[in-house]
């Protein structure tokens, strides 16, 4: 995949996790003072996130907390250089979906065939 694109939607990917955590920080409680527990200990907030785990993520709103987990999530896959290609199957995805949905992780087969396994 082009590097120029992936830098693209990592800066787009960044941009929509800052956005998230102020929402975040500004309408829950119980993330903010996991943020603050960790700035004592002189952690930045970008690195407050990496550590927070699905028991901390199930304190919080479940919309944005899923959103900030698949951000996250997209954001490793750039660092290990897995971006643009499906975690299950590992087919590449489309173009045109990434643009539309710069955290998608899976393909559209898989996808799908989760989206069917969760209902
Ligand atoms: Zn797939």
């Amino acid at each position: 995949m082009d590097k120029q694109f992936i830098e693209e939607m990592r800066e787009t990917l960044e941009t929509q996790r800052q956005e998230l955590m102020g929402i975040l920080l500004s309408t829950n409680a119980a993330f903010r003072q996991m943020v603050e527990e960790s700035s004592k200990t002189g952690d930045t907030i970008d690195e407050a996130a990496d550590v927070i785990d699905r028991t901390m993520l199930e304190t919080l709103n479940a919309k944005d907390a899923g959103r900030l987990q698949l951000i996250d999530s997209a954001l490793t896959r750039i660092r290990q250089g897995k971006y643009g290609v499906c975690l299950k199957c590992g087919k590449e995805i489309p173009i045109a979906r990434i643009r539309a949905i710069p955290h998608a992780v899976l393909c559209v087969d898989c996808k799908s065939a989760e989206e069917r396994r969760n209902r």
